[in-house]
């Protein structure tokens, strides 16, 4: 079992989350153009937002306020990291390469990702606020903790920007857990695109168990050399500490469920963790223009219940969440209020899903997840039974 707390940590279900926001990350204006390209192309009448915008956030903090589940928020300030505290993920090259970007005006980092004025400062605030919000459950004053912030991070790696993402939020939390004396941290990163940047920062550690469900999608350019592959599974004395689960498009709650039980509860189960970050993205919705993943409500409130078993079981409850990608700008917000309702425990539904109603057919993910399990047994330390 994992070490003990030394502050509040109740064996009893969480009757609140933490929430640390800071408005000034919706000043990250990614501006228009087709989808997420900032091209227009001349013949098009109307142009959309970039999906990344501060919509999407906004009716998260919305949601969270006034919806059901408000009396169960306690919310918290979020602030900006210091320039230091990003050399834990970070090189300081590439650190000083977007202090640069920033003070030229902007800079496109990579496809889809635009540094513009104001997206410097939003950047450091979801550094600080996912920092804070780790910093509060290592001093004990909650159990539950969720940082709602944008840019998003899971992408960005030690030294370089990728998919919409600057700083590795995430990994920067994990980072001060380990600092601050967790021996042993799980990521379990259920956006739909593979949390690539984490697992890089943590690639040859055996005390970080990354652990990504997504989809199938594969490299896609220099940003993001990485696969997302099983084959992907870690280095040196991290080797079998990466878990890459990529899904078939169209997966849907039962598959995400099935994936939960046969995979990720049975290895954490083994790795023991101490503490316990939950990488969210509601672009693994039904809806997600991002995504073809097809969870539902229903999907994302199984998962949270199953993420809130695994905290009473190893972390003495300890729980952050990081908030990622999302980017239908009203099912994201149900969806973040389903999987809090699952953290939190609660024994019946307390939002409607007015909007899902495609039908699932989990067979072909039941046969994929199969099959990784059985490459992964004979290979991760973690399912060795000598
Ligand atoms: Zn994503």
């Amino acid at each position: 079992m994992a070490t003990t707390d030394t502050g509040s940590s109740q064996s009893s279900s969480p009757n609140k989350i933490d929430v640390f926001w800071h408005e000034g990350m919706l000043n990250h204006d990614t501006g228009k153009g087709v989808f997420d390209t900032g091209m227009d192309p001349g013949f098009l009448e109307v142009l959309e937002k970039h999906p990344e915008n501060s919509d999407r956030v906004k009716n998260m903090v919305s949601i969270l306020k006034k919806g059901p589940i408000s009396p169960h928020i306690s919310w918290n300030h979020g602030r900006p990291a210091l320039i230091t505290e990003l050399h834990s993920f970070h090189t300081p090259e590439y650190i000083n390469e977007l202090v640069e970007a920033d003070k030229e005006g902007g800079k496109i980092l990579c496809a889809g990702t635009f540094l513009n004025p104001g997206s410097w400062d939003a950047a450091l605030l979801a550094a600080g606020t996912t920092l804070s919000s780790m910093k509060h459950l290592l001093d004990g004053h909650g159990n539950v903790a969720y940082a709602l912030v944008r840019p998003p991070g899971h992408h960005a790696q030690p030294s370089q920007a990728d998919g919409y993402c600057f700083l590795n939020n995430a990994g920067l939390a994990v980072r001060l857990a380990l600092d601050s004396g967790c021996k042993k941290v799980v990521v379990i990163d259920i956006d739909v695109h593979y949390g690539n940047g984490t697992a890089e920062g943590f690639y040859s550690s055996n005390k970080v168990f990354t652990i990504s469900l997504h989809m199938n999608h594969g490299s896609w350019g220099p940003s993001h050399p990485q696969s997302g592959s099983i084959d992907e599974l870690g280095e040196g004395e991290g080797y079998g500490y990466n878990l890459n689960i990529p899904l078939p498009n169209g997966t849907g709650d039962n598959g995400y469920v099935y994936a939960f039980n046969e995979l990720v509860v049975p290895s954490i189960h083994k790795f023991e963790p101490d503490m316990i970050v939950l990488v969210i993205g509601q672009d693994s919705s039904a809806f997600d223009p991002n995504g073809r993943q097809c969870l539902t409500m229903e999907g994302y409130r199984e998962i949270g219940r199953i993420v809130h078993g695994l905290a009473m079981r190893h972390s003495d409850g300890r729980l952050l969440i990081v908030q990622e990608g999302g980017y239908h700008v009203t099912y994201s917000a149900y969806c973040l209020h389903a999987t809090l309702e699952g953290v939190l425990n609660l024994p019946l539904p307390i939002l409607e899903d007015h909007v899902a109603y495609y039908p699932e057919d989990e067979t072909f993910s039941v046969k994929v997840i199969e099959a990784i399990k059985d490459y992964v047994k004979d290979k991760m330390p973690l399912w060795r039974t000598d």
